[in-house]
């Protein structure tokens, strides 16, 4: 819910607001430094909350799985190809010493080529730095082609397994989440996971391979230059750890602040006809640039972070590179160094402070690609629906009878105080049909959920042919299922492959007897392109009556054991239900099928009718049995015939 800041019409005044205590939280070094930004339960062990730079690099490396070959193959080609770099430098100061100063070659290079003259010597050094440097290119493309490619596997193995993950999360959760917010992780958080090959690997290792090469040559011609190194890495690391710590979890609060927006938008799209009924878009509008105005600040504000990180290194590196060059000139003009030392000397300092600017600005974007891994890893860290049982059995289709029956049931949703059910008891035989009625609010959805599992109880059991639910392995289980809700919910495509949705190998033979049986092939066949017409997002170019039809003959092609009527018929016009119920009851002729109707007229054949209120089952018994005894379902159903025809119960 928005709350009264955000609702604001002024989204610039608001946002400054709530963007100055955020801004006081990042001073006081407030920020959660971890833990599930997904949404507000976090029942994980803060251990797992808290994770450093290291256990990300670590996951990492999990993640990447079977790509860690490819990884190593390409860092092993770059420290080649980064190693070959390094010798070039080393061919001027050979030309200008030894070809231009004639000055004698080295007792080593002498025993390798020999007496030989300054042009030949020349044409040697050219063709061989020529040489080498075309065998790094071609090396160092490849590796990056490597890595690229990696990258890219990393990212669809990453969304892979958060979309995996996300439709396996229970079902509170996902609701939590927000649709909007789960495409939000995906694309944005995965994609920065693959983004790591570069940020966290490829860029810094070539930095530290040619900053330790440059480094190790540079110390060969003057070991006391190590010792200005020395002296400055470990102040560069302390000052940079110190500032890097506090900006991942800004970083995070961005991610998370775009994860909000994505699923606030997706939400209004989804809602569109709501929004414009009450005229709500530019409250809408301006809740939408509140939270994009925060969010605007809070970037602003972390690149002012980064910025300071940036400044240290750039302060730092000119200071190193102006102490460096006087050393080594006064060594010059000490004569302790020759002029091609000199030049030697001066490409390989800007080869030793070429990889620390890289390093500066890398870590910074480096630390945003590892706020997106923390968020994957809370995502694929929390538990998935509905843990299994000690004993996990396969199920045939053919061997379940589909006899159910509940003992104890209580059930309270997750975050909830009540229980939404509470003492159900139930004994449902193979084929039955079961009729729930009562108020709304009752519990009637909440018993049909229990039924299709998309809950577990809190107590008691729910068994299918004298099996806990729980044991039994939960696709096979939903492959029993056949369920028709109030509200549809159709995806975008065609009207053939929404009813194909559940059983995708179906004939177009199999699809127009379900359609039939729906009473939906008449209005399929009048549309321009009957079964391959398009029907929009969720079937937003039918008429809800027709999208109920579509989801019945769904259900009936999918041929359940289990069926789950919610109120199926609701949206039909009263001809149209009476049609469909004929369909229906042949439909439920040998399945186990829970019933939930508005009118209580078409339920008065169930072999079953039980009425809840409160969560509770307060009567229970044949239509006959319950009119005799009188109570509640009489009352409900005089009311119903009092009122001349059938009439909608409040639900
Ligand atoms: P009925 O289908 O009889 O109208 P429901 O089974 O939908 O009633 O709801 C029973 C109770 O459970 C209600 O009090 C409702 O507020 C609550 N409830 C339903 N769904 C949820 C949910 N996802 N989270 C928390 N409470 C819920």
């Amino acid at each position: 819910m928005a709350d009264s800041q955000t609702d604001r019409l002024n989204p610039e005044a608001s946002s400054r607001e709530r963007f100055s205590k955020y801004r006081d939280d990042v001073r006081e070094d407030k920020l959660p430094k971890g833990g599930s930004f997904h949404g507000p339960i976090d029942n994980r062990p803060k251990k797992a909350r808290q994770r450093s730079a290291f256990g990300l690099v670590k996951s990492f490396f999990n993640l990447a799985g079977p790509h860690r070959f490819s990884l190593i193959s390409a860092i092993a080609m770059l420290t080649v190809a980064t190693g070959l770099a390094l010798v070039p430098p080393a061919a001027t100061k050979v030309v200008i010493d030894n070809v231009i100063n004639e000055a004698p070659l080295p007792q080593f290079a002498k025993s390798i080529v020999g007496d030989i003259s300054r042009r030949r010597l020349l044409t040697y050094v050219v063709v061989g730095v020529f040489l080498i440097s075309t065998i790094k290119l071609v090396v160092g493309i490849w590796s990056r082609w490597i890595a690229t490619r990696t990258t890219k596997r990393i990212q669809l193995l990453v969304r892979k397994r958060v979309f995996e993950q996300a439709v396996r999360l229970p079902l509170n959760r996902v609701q939590e989440i927000r649709s909007g917010g789960v495409a939000s992780i995906l694309r944005e958080d995965g994609g920065s996971v693959g983004d790591l090959v570069f940020g966290m690997l490829y860029n810094p290792w070539r930095a530290v391979v040619q900053l330790l090469g440059s480094l190790a040559i540079l110390a060969w011609v003057d070991w006391k230059l190590l010792v200005g190194a020395v002296i400055l890495l470990p102040l560069v690391f302390f000052t940079h750890r110190t500032w890097i710590s506090r900006i991942r979890p800004q970083f995070r609060q961005v991610r998370k602040q775009r994860e909000n927006i994505d699923g606030q938008a997706t939400e209004i799209f989804g809602g569109m006809r709501v929004v414009r009924a009450f005229a709500r878009q530019r409250r809408e509008g301006s809740r939408f640039m509140t939270e994009n105005h925060y969010m605007a600040r809070q970037e602003l504000f972390v690149w002012w972070w980064s910025r300071i990180v940036e400044l240290i290194w750039e302060t730092l590196i000119p200071a190193a590179s102006a102490a460096l060059l006087l050393y080594g000139g006064f060594q010059v003009l000490d004569q302790k160094l020759t002029l091609g030392e000199l030049m030697m000397f001066m490409t390989y300092l800007l080869m030793l402070l070429g990889p620390l600017a890289t390093l500066a600005q890398s870590a910074t974007s480096f630390q945003n690609s590892l706020s997106g891994l923390d968020r994957v890893l809370d995502l694929l860290e929390e538990p998935r629906e509905l843990p299994p049982g000690p004993v996990v059995v396969p199920l045939k289709r053919e061997q379940v009878e589909g006899a159910m029956s509940f003992r104890d049931v209580g059930f309270t949703y997750p975050g909830a105080s009540e229980p939404a059910l509470e003492n159900v008891n139930l004994e449902v035989a193979a084929g039955q049909t079961i009729a729930l009625v009562g108020p709304s609010g009752a519990g009637k959805t909440t018993l049909c959920n229990l039924v299709a599992r998309f809950y577990d109880p809190s107590h008691g059991t729910i068994t299918l042919d004298g099996r806990d639910l729980r044991e039994i392995n939960l696709d096979h289980f939903r492959n029993l299922l056949g369920v028709v809700e109030q509200d549809v919910f159709l995806f975008d495509g065609t009207v053939g492959a929404n009813i194909a949705y559940s059983r995708p190998e179906a004939s177009i033979g199999d699809l127009r007897r379900a359609a039939e049986m729906a009473n939906a092939l008449e209005f399929i066949d009048r549309m321009p392109e009957g079964f391959n017409t398009i029907i929009g997002e969720r079937g937003v170019k039918l008429s809800g009556g027709q999208r109920q039809r579509v989801a019945i003959a769904r259900a009936i092609l999918a041929d359940p054991k289990i069926l789950i009527l919610d109120e199926a018929t609701s949206n039909l016009d009263t001809e149209s239900e009476r049609l469909i119920q004929t369909s229906l009851e042949e439909l439920m002729q040998n399945r186990t099928s829970f019933v939930i109707a508005h009118r209580l007229s078409t339920i008065s054949h169930a072999d079953l009718i039980i009425v809840i209120d409160f969560g509770r089952i307060i009567q229970s018994g044949t239509h006959e049995e319950l009119m005799e005894s009188g109570g509640r379902y009489r009352e409900m159903v005089e009311l119903q015939t009092s009122m001349g025809q059938p009439v909608k119960s409040q639900s």
